[in-house]
């Protein structure tokens, strides 16, 4: 556990690496490319939650939430953009509508999820001088490539609903639920707005709380609206509450498949589930 001085040493460390990693991609890890800045809290976010004035912390500071960016080249940005996040705000328009969620949303969901993670691991390990997000994978391969390999059948998205936000507040939650893990890449936690999404291997989905609706994706993806994800959670407190407890046994079964990986195995390798996600020097 580390002290209050170190933290302070630590996010210094790491405002000041992250200026650095102005001239490398952290989503590509190309040094060449003209940079721009992407959004930690993606502008349509910021706005359904209801957020652009308030503080957010940030690397030690408070500061508001469009003011969190990192630097990436303007291909991952623009890739990000149009497959992603573009997606990911109809997806949203669509759950608070009650208009339902496709399997293949399902999907994009997840990696949605993993592009939040995977930038929160690289911001906190930035100041690594040979950071890499994974052995296996960049961060824009993982998060919009063919991650799921042949295995797309074994991933699960957990979505749960809160009826309304707390007495007096207007503002929503944004943020990961899930920590930072050392090992997996695949389970991911977090509250944004109303809702309460997860992202986890289907054999741990018994572990999922009974407020949030299952969704096992399926071998070959589909696009008909099938999942009608109902508000369970009577307010967004409750839901919160409710995925960190669940976040923590969730971690922690995926963390120690993590660390007990079969290298011979191929799915296992495949999830993600590396041994490191960093050289050591
Ligand atoms: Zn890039």
């Amino acid at each position: 556990m580390t002290n209050r001085h170190e933290r302070r040493a630590n996010n210094k460390k790491n405002r000041s690496s992250l200026g650095k990693a102005k001239l490398r991609c952290l989503a590509c890890n190309s040094v060449s490319r003209s940079m721009n800045k992407e959004h930690y809290w993606p502008e349509w976010l910021i706005e359904y939650a209801n957020i652009g004035n308030s503080k957010v912390y940030w690397l030690g500071k408070n500061i508001k939430p469009g003011a969190a960016t990192i630097p990436l080249c303007i291909e991952c940005n623009s890739a990000f953009g149009t497959q992603l996040e573009g997606p990911m705000k109809s997806i949203f328009d669509d759950l608070d509508s009650g208009k339902g969620l496709s399997d293949k949303e399902a999907e994009l969901t997840i990696r949605w999820l993993w592009k939040f993670e995977g930038i929160s691991w690289s911001i906190n390990h930035i100041s690594h001088p040979t950071l890499r997000y994974s052995e296996k994978w960049t961060l824009i391969d993982r998060v919009l490539g063919k991650s799921f390999g042949d295995y797309r059948d074994d991933f699960c998205l957990a979505v749960g609903v809160a009826k309304k936000n707390d007495e007096g507040f207007s503002e929503w939650p944004v943020g990961l639920d899930s920590g930072i893990a050392i090992q997996n890449s695949v389970f991911v936690s977090g509250v944004f707005y109303k809702f309460a999404i997860m992202s986890l291997d289907a054999q741990f989905k018994h572990l999922v709380p009974k407020e949030f609706q299952l969704i096992q994706l399926k071998k070959t993806p589909t696009m008909e609206k099938e999942y009608f994800p109902d508000a369970q959670f009577d307010t967004i407190r409750n839901a919160v509450k409710i995925t960190q407890a669940a976040s923590i046994k969730l971690c922690l079964s995926h963390e120690l498949i993590s660390s007990i990986s079969d290298t011979s195995n191929q799915r296992t390798k495949l999830l993600g589930f590396e041994p490191k996600r960093i050289e050591l020097p």
